[in-house]
């Protein structure tokens, strides 16, 4: 779990203070990486201060991370400092706290991230790493694992050195957030919560979680009595919670189809987990109804079609990326799932889409 949270609107002003305890001499710098939307942001930036050889490093989000990205990174610091760092704050959506986190777990474990995607394969304490969310949804604040496209499959870093040491959660700063962009990282998270919730792993920690952040995603996207400050208090919350859920439990049949298209497609986690969830009535037949229901309240448009172009190879490489998951098919489906899911049935569910 995350050793240290600080929730409020505002409290990204406590930054400076937090880091100071933590800054180990002259030539440990703190490596602030940020989404590169913020680049030019004076409300933002002004309240990060640098000091000695601190940096700030602005990270494009159009892609998600990959473990050839976090591997030049890494070399990146190393070359250029005498010694580890203080410190590596993530400061944008999943996709930078998932490069925060995978960049100081691989300061302190030798060779190339894709040997560490996987299930506990880490085996030292990373750097101290803070994350700050500017987006909610993911649950990458708080989970115990960083998600990477490597060469052969998209895969998370789980390990128990994987949270962060410390998360600052301000509402304030998902302000600007896009609107199509605000519902697809906020479906990742319902997505979570109907994933964990419907599973064969959920137990009563897992469950607790679930049903909160359930409650609030229901609230937020299908409510009308919230005020705008209030939605994005309550989304950040539910973020929080899903990603809690499902860290004592698993995704499921969306998460495992979207990382096939995003392996092979470059499609994001968010907009990905929607394209593929509006097709899984046939699992999750109350959360599709709720989730037709937010698209319809919201006007948002799921892009369709994704899929029409491509040839049998194409639709083997998805398949065998979504297959290759099988935690999430057992958490799904049960420890049979292989008499159910075939290649034919994702075959033709990823032809829908
Ligand atoms: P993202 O981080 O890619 O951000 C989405 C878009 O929103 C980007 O264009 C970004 O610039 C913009 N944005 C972010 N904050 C903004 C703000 N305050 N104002 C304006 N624009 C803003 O998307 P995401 O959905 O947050 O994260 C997706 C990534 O998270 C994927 O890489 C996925 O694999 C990962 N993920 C990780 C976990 C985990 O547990 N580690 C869980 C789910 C998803
Ligand atoms: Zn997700």
């Amino acid at each position: 779990m995350v050793s240290r949270v600080v929730f409020g609107r505002g409290s990204f002003n406590q930054l400076d203070e937090i880091l100071s305890l933590k800054r180990k001499g002259r030539n440990a710098p703190f490596i602030f990486y940020v989404d590169d939307v913020f680049k030019g942001n004076h409300w933002l930036t002004s309240r990060i201060t640098l000091s000695y050889k601190d940096k700030i490093i602005y990270v494009p989000t159009k892609e998600e991370p990959s473990t050839g990205q976090i591997d030049q990174l890494v070399e990146d610091i190393i070359l250029e400092y005498s010694e580890l760092p203080s410190g590596i704050i993530g400061i944008g959506g999943g996709t930078v706290l998932d490069i925060a986190k995978a960049v100081s777990l691989m300061l302190t474990n030798k060779g190339e991230s894709k040997d560490y995607q996987g299930w506990d394969l880490i085996k030292h304490a990373a750097i101290y790493h803070v994350g700050i969310p500017t987006i909610s949804g993911t649950g990458a604040e708080v989970s115990r694992t960083t998600i990477l496209t490597g060469p052969v499959r998209k895969l998370g870093i789980n390990s128990d050195f994987t949270p962060f040491d410390q998360v600052i959660l301000d509402p304030e700063l998902t302000k600007d957030v896009p609107k199509d962009q605000w519902f697809y990282t906020g479906m990742d998270c319902f997505v979570h919560c109907v994933e964990s919730l419907t599973g064969t792993y959920l137990n009563a920690f897992s469950e607790s979680y679930g049903e909160k952040a359930y409650e609030l995603c229901k609230e937020i996207f299908l409510g009308d009595s919230l005020s705008v400050e209030e939605a994005q208090d309550k989304l950040m919350m539910a973020s929080w919670h899903g990603g809690m859920s499902i860290a004592y439990s698993q995704v499921g049949v969306a998460h495992a189809m979207s990382y096939g298209l995003g392996y092979l497609l470059g499609v994001k986690h968010g907009i990905g987990n929607c394209i593929v969830f509006d097709h899984l009535e046939a699992f999750y037949p109350e959360g599709v109804a709720i989730f037709k229901q937010m698209k319809a309240k919201h006007n948002i448009e799921i892009p369709v079609g994704v899929c029409a172009d491509l040839e049998q190879a194409q639709f083997d490489i998805m398949i065998d990326v979504a297959l290759s998951l099988e935690p999430l098919w057992e958490n799904a489906i049960g420890k049979n799932w292989k008499t159910i899911i075939t290649r034919e049935k994702l075959l033709e569910l990823y032809k829908k889409m």
